[in-house]
């Protein structure tokens, strides 16, 4: 789905992120090319099902833990169940993906700046399948402090079950 544009421009397009002129030279592309008309599709519903996943963390969140756990774990399966195939899991992609997932849980600003710092320490070089789980605990460092360790782990378990592939 590149055609032009990078997959961080795709996932700033898909989040509504992105500056007025390269969204309207990516509308202007989307109308002509279905396939990425497609596949963005795609992405949309994968992070809205992560989204709903999220949700469902937030209030597990709220319980006891054996309770939490249960739902964790419950979550972690169904996401490695539908991750989608390894050509879709670039770094850009990996990211908007945890920041769809764990947006409802702690807040879309504030994941977006955790995710951000935890980059910038963990994985200074950029994303890929051996910098992932350095960034990932890095992230746990982020939230921890402020949201506590259940917290901490949560978003480490989250960064984990969305690893990106080497392709
Ligand atoms: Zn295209």
């Amino acid at each position: 789905m590149q055609h032009g544009f990078t997959e961080q421009e795709w996932m700033e397009f898909s989040e509504g992120a992105m500056g007025a002129s390269s969204r309207s030279r990516l509308e202007a592309h989307l109308a002509v090319c279905a396939e990425c008309a497609a596949k963005l599709d795609a992405i949309r519903v994968w992070h809205q099902r992560l989204s709903t996943e999220g949700e469902r963390l937030r209030v597990a969140m709220e319980l006891p833990e054996i309770d939490r756990e249960r739902m964790l774990a419950q979550s972690l399966e169904r996401i490695a169940a539908e991750y989608p195939s390894a050509e879709r899991r670039g770094p850009a992609e990996a990211l908007a993906a945890l920041r769809a997932l764990l947006g409802p849980v702690f807040g879309a600003g504030m994941i977006r700046a955790a995710v951000d710092a935890a980059l910038e320490r963990g994985a200074p070089g950029g994303i890929n399948a051996a910098s992932w789980s350095a960034f990932a605990a890095e992230l746990r460092e982020m939230i921890q402090p402020a949201c506590g360790l259940a917290a901490g782990f949560l978003a480490l378990r989250a960064a984990m079950s969305l690893a990106v592939a080497d392709r």
